[in-house]
């Protein structure tokens, strides 16, 4: 096969475009591994990317999709052969390098972990870079000594795919989870995935005060800006927030009270370019953790060509959960 069917983004005078097309397999990217693709996911980047709202993109033609699973065809690297089924989150996949909204991709070998057991292709890209966020977060506030019995977590954006997946794995390590959302609509989902308490996102977004009543003992923060201020704010004594996400806005408004009055600490998450030992370790809990029946409560399937349309609902916070792009 010398081209294959991808989503590929391009400039133009006036912005971008972006269209299915056959793209040739001779300008692929380098890479030591050839995948055939057969599942991807939705992310709020990849609308970001999608739209061109933000400068995620930094190279034209781009294939967008920074999630990926599928099978190896063609490997020149020594911990993966023809016919293993891999996974692939970040590395700047769909951003500086083309991505896996498409037939195939190419990519260093380095980048991929095996498809964690347990999980199926589809279930991996219902996880995606959202769920292997979220669990990230998780990570950082129990290295940072944070438990159950300290007092319970809030999750912000909590109907979007971080959120989502970040309240499921809360509940499942044993905390009392508030989440905050903007869609009290969603209190029915949002109690199964195991939200005890749901409060409004208007109860944290505007100026808040330096210091404000101590709420909560952690936070899974997927907005930033005032609704991050404000959680700082709300935190007990000696807890902490992971900062994963801007959906609210990339500002930061705040003071330092919550640091320096009340040893709060602001945990930042980076999933793109988390080393491959935290990759392992994030994927392994989340097979192990799981709940498959949450997962599939909190999962919408589409094919390549509704991609576009959805980056979209994306951006305007319409999506609930997670999205799987089913590649074939
Ligand atoms: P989603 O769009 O699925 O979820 C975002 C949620 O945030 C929405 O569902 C909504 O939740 C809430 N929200 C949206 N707009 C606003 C607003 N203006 N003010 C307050 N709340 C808002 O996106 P994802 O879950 O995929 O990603 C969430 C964020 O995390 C994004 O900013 C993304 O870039 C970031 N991210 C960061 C990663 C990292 O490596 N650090 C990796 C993955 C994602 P509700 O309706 O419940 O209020």
């Amino acid at each position: 096969m010398s081209s294959f069917k991808a989503l590929v983004i391009e400039k133009t005078d006036d912005g971008q475009t972006v269209a299915l097309k056959d793209f040739k397999v001779a300008d692929l990217m380098d890479g030591d591994v050839a995948i055939r693709v057969t599942h991807s996911t939705l992310n709020y980047k990849d609308g970001l990317a999608l739209t061109g709202k933000s400068p995620v993109v930094r190279r034209f033609p781009m294939i967008p999709g920074v999630d990926c699973a599928g099978i190896v065809e063609a490997s020149d690297n020594p911990d993966f052969q023809a016919g293993d089924r891999v996974i692939l989150n970040g590395w700047g996949t769909g951003e500086t390098h083309l991505g896996s909204y498409a037939e195939k991709a190419r990519v260093r070998g380095d980048w991929l972990i095996p498809l964690p057991k347990g999980l199926t292709p589809s279930q991996a890209m219902a996880v995606g870079t959202a769920g292997f966020t979220a669990m990230l977060s998780v990570l950082a506030l129990e290295r940072h000594g944070c438990s159950p019995g300290d007092g319970p977590a809030i999750v912000t954006g909590a109907a979007g795919g971080v959120g989502s997946m970040a309240i499921a794995f809360l509940a499942k390590a044993g905390w009392r989870v508030v989440a905050s959302t903007g869609r009290v609509s969603e209190t029915d989902y949002l109690s199964e995935l195991g939200a005890t308490e749901i409060i409004e996102r208007s109860e944290l977004s505007g100026p808040g005060r330096p210091l404000a009543k101590e709420r909560w003992a952690v936070g899974v923060d997927s907005v930033g800006s005032s609704t991050l201020a404000n959680l700082l704010s709300s935190i007990q004594y000696g807890g902490a927030v992971a900062a994963c996400g801007l959906a609210g806005g990339m500002d930061l408004p705040t003071s330092v009270a919550p640091f320096i009055l009340r040893s709060v600490a602001l945990l930042g998450i980076d999933s793109v370019r988390a080393r491959k030992s935290l990759r392992l370790e994030a994927w392994d809990r989340i097979a192990r953790d799981l709940d498959r029946d949450k997962l599939a409560a909190m999962t919408s399937s589409i094919p390549l060509a509704d991609v576009q349309s959805a980056a979209t609902d994306i951006l305007e916070g319409k999506i609930r959960g997670r999205v799987v792009v089913d590649i074939g």
